[in-house]
C-alpha cells in the first residue's frame, strides 16, 4: 500500500468512526436532573446533558426545547415537580430542529395541548422529523411534530405576562432562532436570550454544504449576535453556559450567578472563531 493509499483508507476510516461514534448520544443527554428556578420566573426543567426552560405566569407558560425524544416524560415529572401543571403550557417553541432539542416535543405537546410555533427555516425539519442535509442518518430521525403557526424575524409572541422575541439566527440550522425577553428578579429586570447555537456540530460547511447558503447563514448570524446584548444566557447545551457551576452558585442572598453580560460576546466570538477554523479546513478537504 501506498503512503497516499494509507493515507485515504485512514481518513475513511476516520469518516467513518464520526458516523458511528455520533449515533452513541452522551449518556447525560437522558439522564435525568431535579428542575429548578434560575432567575425570575424562568426556570430550568430539562436533562442533566440537554436543556428545556419554562417560562412561568399566572396565565400559562410557554416551554422553550425538549431534547431527546425519550426526554419527554423527564421534561413532565420536572414541571410538576417544580408544581406547574402540563394543561397550563400554553405555548412550545424551539431553539433549532435537531433530535437532541426538538425530539420531544411531538410529545410534550400532545400532554400539554400546547401550540408549537417555529421559523419557516425550521418548519420542514420539524414536521418531517429530519436533520436538513443529513436526511439518511437514521440516528439523527426523531418524531415529527406539527408546527400550528410560523414566525418571522423580529415577531414578538405573548402568553401571560411574558413576551418572547423571535431572532433568527441561521446557520446551526436553517431556521435556527435565539428567543429574547425579560425577566425581573427582584426589583431589577434583566435581558434574557435563550441562544439557539451557533457551533458547526455535524454540519458540512464545504463543498457539499448541509443546506445551500449555510456559510453566509453562519457569517450573517455572528455579525447580528455581536449587536446583541444579554444580561442572561442560557443554552440548548448546558456545558456551553456552565450551568451545573451557576446552579451550585446560586442561593439566598447571593448575586444571581446566570446574571452574566459578558457571556453573549465571549460565545460569540469563540464559536466564530471555531466556525472559521472548521470552515477552513473543510475546504482544504480535511
Ligand atoms: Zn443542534
Amino acid at each position: 500500500m501506498t503512503l497516499k493509499k494509507l493515507a485515504l483508507s485512514v481518513a475513511a476510516a476516520s469518516a467513518l468512526f464520526v458516523v458511528s461514534a455520533s449515533a452513541q448520544m452522551p449518556a447525560s443527554w437522558t439522564k435525568p436532573t431535579t428542575g429548578f428556578q434560575v432567575i425570575g420566573n424562568i426556570y430550568y426543567v430539562g436533562t442533566e446533558g440537554l436543556s428545556a426552560w419554562l417560562i412561568t405566569s399566572s396565565k400559562g407558560h410557554i416551554l422553550i426545547d425538549g431534547g431527546m425524544p425519550q426526554n419527554a416524560a423527564l421534561v413532565e415529572a420536572n414541571i410538576k415537580a417544580l408544581g406547574f401543571k402540563l394543561s397550563d403550557v400554553d405555548l412550545i417553541l424551539n431553539s433549532h430542529a435537531h433530535f437532541d432539542h426538538a425530539g420531544a416535543l411531538a410529545q410534550l405537546k400532545k400532554d400539554t395541548g400546547a401550540v408549537v410555533i417555529a421559523s419557516a427555516g425550521d418548519k420542514a425539519a420539524l414536521e418531517g422529523g429530519k436533520y436538513i442535509g443529513s436526511e439518511t442518518v437514521t440516528a439523527y430521525n426523531f418524531p415529527p411534530v406539527k408546527v400550528d403557526k410560523t414566525v418571522a424575524d423580529g415577531e414578538t409572541l405573548s402568553v401571560g405576562s411574558n413576551t418572547l422575541k423571535a431572532n433568527l439566527t441561521p446557520g446551526h440550522t436553517k431556521g435556527c432562532t435565539s428567543w429574547t425577553t425579560s425577566v425581573k428578579d427582584g426589583s431589577k429586570s434583566y435581558k434574557v436570550i435563550f441562544w439557539c447555537s451557533t457551533s458547526v456540530a455535524a454540519n458540512r460547511l464545504a463543498p457539499n454544504p448541509q443546506y445551500p447558503g449555510i456559510v453566509a447563514d453562519y457569517q450573517k448570524t455572528f455579525t447580528k449576535l455581536a449587536g446583541m446584548q444579554a444580561d442572561v444566557f442560557l443554552a440548548p447545551h448546558p456545558d456551553q453556559m456552565n450551568l451545573a457551576a451557576k446552579r451550585a452558585a446560586l442561593g439566598p442572598g447571593k448575586p444571581n450567578p446566570f446574571v452574566d453580560p459578558t457571556e453573549l460576546p465571549t460565545v460569540t466570538v469563540r464559536s466564530k472563531a471555531d466556525f472559521e477554523a472548521q470552515l477552513s479546513k473543510q475546504q482544504a478537504g480535511s
